[in-house]
């Protein structure tokens, strides 16, 4: 055994300075599936108590929906529980095309490749398609699964300021002389959930000859009329090249991504992408639920319109009570508040009042940028949303922020 004291007081050292710093995360237990109504043990260790939840990405409330647990259990009696192999050795069943082929079509991409995650989908798609004399410019506030992805790839690497077009013009410019340039974006960034400007992006990749990737995991389910994503929202879906995205969010949120786009790209992934050759397959349960949650969802809009609506609501009355958000339309809204220590309150006031959410601070968020990011889904409730408002207008009241804008908020917490 080689795990010396050395190697033990070290990371015990690390350790501490988190925990010192601030910056531990601590886990929370839930008892019950995921849905609007849980039931928490927090701290671990305390008494167990049911509040609302309002920090999950279960945005279609489509994680604990009967007809996908229906469909996961036949999933599970009529294909097993594991393949106990990758894809292309005999870890494929007819479903796994089925499900890349719905995915496809409800994307209106040529082809699609499923991924264990997105994670592992942004891990595999640079590597895969450039190379040394390519660029991958990268909008700065792209997802951490994108960042390793682009690390594991040996193009060179551009990044321009947070959906600021110039810049990314400047770099386009810059990069003329490479074969291959990609634009590489998330669809919607997390923390704001602000929407990338694809069609302003879409228009500079015409002009420079680049293309157009965007991780739509944020947005895939629910954004745009019929729910196809950011190119359905921004009126691009013939122009924007790759999508990424998972299955882990509003698409009934257990697991899976996969890479969606020319039938070329996903033709390199399939012989190329190391978390796809070496990586298990997605189980059976998953695919089934999967594709039920495609075909449900294909059917009619009314989750994702009432998703819409809800968020629509929340953001109009939560601005009302004097709270101070973020504008958009996305069921991400930040309740911004600037100061760590406040959003931290806040959200523990919070939680006693029965609502369930978290505080963001550095180095999740920008430092000065602290926030509670609630977020909204088709399970909500009208009365499960008056009761958060209410809740937001109570504490907020305690800490004398109603009607407070970001100065003023500042100069009485600091930074
Ligand atoms: C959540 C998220 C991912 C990770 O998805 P997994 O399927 O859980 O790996 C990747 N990209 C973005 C933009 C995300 O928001």
């Amino acid at each position: 055994m080689a795990y010396s004291n050395k190697a033990k007081e070290f990371y015990g050292t690390e350790l501490t300075g988190i925990k010192n710093n601030g910056l531990l995360k601590e886990e929370r237990f839930i008892k019950s599936p995921q849905r609007a109504n849980i039931k928490v043990e927090y701290p671990v260790g305390s008494e167990t108590k049911e509040v609302l939840n309002f920090c999950a990405n279960n945005y279609l409330g489509l994680s604990s929906h009967p007809e996908v647990i229906a469909a996961a259990h036949k999933g599970l009696d009529e294909r097993g529980f594991g393949l106990s192999s990758v894809r292309f050795i005999c870890g494929t069943q007819d479903i796994h095309d089925e499900l890349e082929k719905k995915l496809s079509e409800f994307l209106k991409m040529e082809d699609t490749i499923l991924f264990p995650s997105c994670m592992e989908a942004n891990a595999a798609l640079f590597d895969v398609t450039l190379d040394k004399e390519d660029a991958m410019i990268s909008d700065r506030l792209v997802h951490a699964s994108i960042v390793d992805g682009m690390r594991l790839c040996k193009a060179q690497l551009f990044n321009y300021k947070h959906s600021n077009m110039e810049h990314l013009e400047e770099k386009l410019q810059e990069t003329q002389s490479c074969r291959f340039r990609m634009i590489i974006t998330d669809g919607v960034f997390s923390m704001d959930g602000d929407i990338a400007k694809l069609d302003k992006i879409c228009d500079l990749a015409d002009k420079y000859d680049a293309i157009v990737m965007v991780d739509d995991s944020h947005s895939t389910g629910f954004m745009g009329k019929n729910g196809r994503g950011t190119h359905e929202h921004c009126g691009v879906m013939d122009r924007v090249d790759v999508i990424t995205t998972t299955l882990g969010k509003a698409m009934g949120g257990a697991t899976g991504g996969c890479v969606s786009g020319p039938k070329e790209i996903v033709g390199m992934c399939r012989q190329r992408a190391r978390p796809y050759l070496f990586s298990n397959t997605v189980p059976p349960a998953i695919v089934a639920a999967s594709i039920k949650i495609i075909d449900m969802i294909s059917k009619n809009n009314e989750r994702r319109d009432k998703l819409e609506a809800n968020a629509l609501y929340f953001r109009e009355e939560i601005k009302k009570r004097g709270l101070d958000i973020k504008e958009g339309t996305h069921p991400i809204v930040p309740v911004m508040l600037y100061n760590a220590k406040l959003a931290q309150n806040m959200a523990k006031d919070l939680y006693a009042e029965g609502i369930y959410v978290i505080g963001f601070f550095f180095p999740v968020v920008a430092q000065g940028q602290a926030r509670i990011r609630v977020q909204i889904s088709a399970d909500h409730e009208r009365e499960h949303l008056d009761k958060a408002i209410n809740a937001f207008a109570k504490v907020g009241e305690k800490y004398k922020i109603l009607g407070k804008k970001k100065d003023e908020i500042i100069a009485m917490y600091g930074l």
